[in-house]
């Protein structure tokens, strides 16, 4: 089976972690700040502060710029559900709005008629590796005093008009395993703003700034130099892996037929992270799922049922209807297109889809 999926881990990767068991220096340590400076440099950041996961950079990100109870972040139901939950750890208001149907990503105009009084901030979400319309987002954010909140989990190194994801606004990454750079789990959060990167270094350590004294409730979302190590050998590859997913998709969409390929739109530059079809036209697409997986294709659903249809969302934010997230949720497909994939596995994925 072709996997949808598959972490890419060489010798450096090795290497790299048995020299921090041997350093003793296992715990957020110097491995830790270098990784950091250098998800700077490829985000073009002044900082990144690394956390135990993308999920818990989401969550700093929202208690660093001060939301709470009674505010109101807009943000999609088409994403994984990490985005609409780290709303809800620090106690303000998801408020969710349709997405663009050939992107996948959130709506601007769905978000503009979506603003109130209460609405604070904006977090979007840079879906399968393809940004989010980031001239319309910071002109909304701009025009109404929001923060801008980017979920990069899914889009490291991509970009929009030369600027790469995670410096539009206050960028969140996941380092999970599957993810295009990986620390097996991780995450990191990037701004140019001083005050924000103070206030998650402070966040993901108790609130220490002097050992044993807390300025304030914190937590521990802190990465160790075993990941980070890991993280280092994954970025140093980013150019070369990104280059050839870039490579698959492009093999791909030029031999797909029938189903829809994805899009990339004029000015950005996709990075991957998953390569999406749509098997439209009311056909069903889990019959597909499973042709494909009796044949040796593995593919992926993200995401089957959009975050305001699960039962405990409903309960919280009602009861809503989003069409263009659920139509996506009914036709998505993302398949293989990872860079340890061999020319053999990209012809048979052509040759398997093209018979559905
Ligand atoms: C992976 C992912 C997350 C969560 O990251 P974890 O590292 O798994 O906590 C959040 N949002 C999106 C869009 C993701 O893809």
């Amino acid at each position: 089976m072709i996997p949808v999926s598959k972490p890419y881990i060489g010798e450096e990767e090795k290497q790299a972690v048995m020299a921090v068991l041997d350093s003793g220096m296992i715990v957020q340590g110097p491995r830790v700040a270098e990784f950091e400076k250098q998800f700077a440099a490829v985000c073009g950041t002044k900082h990144a502060v690394a956390t135990s996961s993308g999920t818990t950079a989401l969550h700093l990100a929202m208690l660093a710029h001060g939301l709470g109870p009674g505010d109101e972040v807009i943000t999609t139901p088409f994403t994984f559900i990490a985005s609409v939950n780290s709303i809800l750890y620090a106690g303000a208001t998801p408020v969710l709005v349709d997405i663009e149907e050939d992107t996948f990503n959130i709506d601007p105009e769905a978000i503009e008629r979506a603003i109130t009084p209460r609405t604070k901030a904006i977090l979007c979400v840079h879906l399968f590796g393809h940004l989010c319309d980031m001239d319309a987002l910071q002109g909304i954010a701009n025009k109404h005093g929001l923060a801008l909140i980017e979920d990069a989990c899914q889009s490291v190194g991509g970009t929009y008009k030369g600027k790469v994801a995670g410096s539009f606004g206050t960028g969140t990454f996941s380092l999970y395993a599957t993810k295009n750079v990986m620390s097996v789990e991780g995450g990191m959060i990037t701004t140019n703003d001083d005050e924000i990167a103070d206030q998650c270094r402070l966040l993901r350590s108790h609130g220490m700034r002097r050992r044993y004294y807390y300025d304030m409730l914190g937590y521990n979302f802190r990465m160790t130099d075993i990941h980070a190590a890991v993280g280092i050998a994954q970025l140093n590859r980013l150019e070369a892996t990104t280059v050839k997913r870039q490579e698959n998709a492009a093999y791909l969409s030029a031999r797909l037929e029938s189903v829809v390929v994805p899009t990339v739109r004029e000015g950005y530059e996709h990075v991957w992270h998953q390569y999406t079809i749509r098997v439209d036209g009311g056909r069903d697409r889990d019959a597909a799922v499973q042709q494909l997986a009796d044949n040796g294709v593995g593919s992926g659903i993200f995401y089957p049922v959009p975050a305001h249809q699960h039962d405990y969302m409903r309960k919280i934010v009602g009861d809503l209807t989003f069409p263009v997230s659920e139509k996506a949720a009914a036709e998505v497909i993302s398949l293989p297109v990872h860079p340890l994939l061999s020319q053999a596995d990209l012809e048979k994925i052509v040759a398997e889809v093209n018979k559905l």
